[in-house]
């Protein structure tokens, strides 16, 4: 029995048992987190932990292995199940409902079953025969959830919702033979934080369109909630930036979109442990830039910190991770 050609980052979990049934599902998880897949990887290393799955994808589409097919996950509440299942943990982009996932982890998630189906014929759709999903909303389908099993949200709505598109999806790319493309940057695992996250698909990015969205409910605005990084996009974040400026520390700035020399001046220095509306703003204006914050919650914690570092790093900044004038000018850019 083989594993997936696409793990970049293998960190082995002692939480797992001997496989002593066929492999003839697959289901994903949500991680309830946007965590990398070493984190993740982590998470599973303790023996107390009592959990595992057989692969991680984190937010920027990189596939992780913690448990190999030839062995049983702990991961569905149900040893039925994971005997039956190569188990999938997949990072959100956004840590909030509906548990959005990225678009890189939705790419990342329909080749690995791809290529699971590929090497486990036994994964087959409606005829009992044909290797692919079959979503069937029970546990008797070749595509299962965790919520089957116990009392839990998992996979978390936005996957949840996506079950039948995500059969459908697996299935076409069976059925056309479309060579599966190379995942997203195999960055090495110490540096994760530093490299950008893959910008932006065709249908935007989710980061980027929960920003909008953000900004559109918390500001009355109505700008598009397209997930493209765009002048509009930086346009609203400055405008927010002023506004917050105004309201917190009574600026007085105009509200006019524009980050020019009375912006730059009035900016305050943000750094880890800062919550509140401006840490929003830098963490969404690091997705449009690229970079992964590791969540949009408003807590500048230590994976927004490394965030910030490696923006500076890459715009001539000092790397201090302290978001201040400077930073704030390049970010707004
Ligand atoms: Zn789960």
């Amino acid at each position: 029995m083989s594993n997936s050609p696409f793990v970049v980052y293998t960190k082995l979990s002692p939480n797992c048992s001997a496989r002593t049934e066929e492999i003839t599902k697959i289901t994903p998880h949500h991680m309830s987190g946007n965590l990398s897949i070493e984190t993740c990887g982590n998470v599973f290393a303790p023996p107390s932990r009592k959990a595992s799955s057989n692969y991680g994808i984190d937010t920027p589409g990189r596939v992780g292995m913690y448990v190999p097919e030839s062995m049983r996950s702990w991961c569905s509440s149900s040893a039925w199940n994971d005997q039956r299942a190569v188990t999938i943990e997949v990072a959100n982009s956004v840590c909030a409902s509906p548990w959005p996932i990225s678009d890189a982890a939705w790419n990342a998630l329909v080749d690995l079953c791809v290529d699971i189906v590929r090497r486990n014929p036994g994964i087959v759709r409606a005829d009992g025969k044909t290797p692919g999903l079959n979503y069937t909303g029970d546990k008797y389908g070749s595509l299962t959830k965790h919520k089957f099993y116990s009392s839990t949200d998992c996979p978390g709505s936005w996957l949840d919702d996506h079950m039948k598109e995500l059969e459908t999806a697996v299935n076409k790319k069976l059925d056309t033979g479309a060579a599966t493309p190379k995942p997203v940057a195999t960055t090495p695992s110490n540096s994760a934080a530093k490299q950008p996250a893959k910008p932006v698909s065709r249908s935007g990015n989710d980061n980027i369109r929960a920003f909008q969205k953000w900004m559109n409910s918390t500001y009355g605005w109505a700008m598009t909630e397209d997930g493209i990084s765009g002048p509009d996009t930086r346009k609203h974040a400055v405008m927010a930036l002023q506004t917050e400026l105004n309201k917190q520390f009574g600026k007085g700035l105009a509200v006019d979109g524009a980050f020019g020399n009375k912006t730059y001046a009035a900016c305050v220095s943000v750094k880890e442990n800062a919550r509140g509306n401006i840490t929003r703003i830098i963490q969404g204006m690091l997705y449009c830039k690229g970079y992964d914050p590791h969540g949009f919650d408003g807590i500048f914690g230590a994976g927004c910190a490394k965030a910030v570092r490696a923006f500076q790093t890459n715009n001539g900044l000092a790397p201090d991770a302290v978001a201040g004038k400077n930073t704030f000018r390049k970010l707004m850019a």
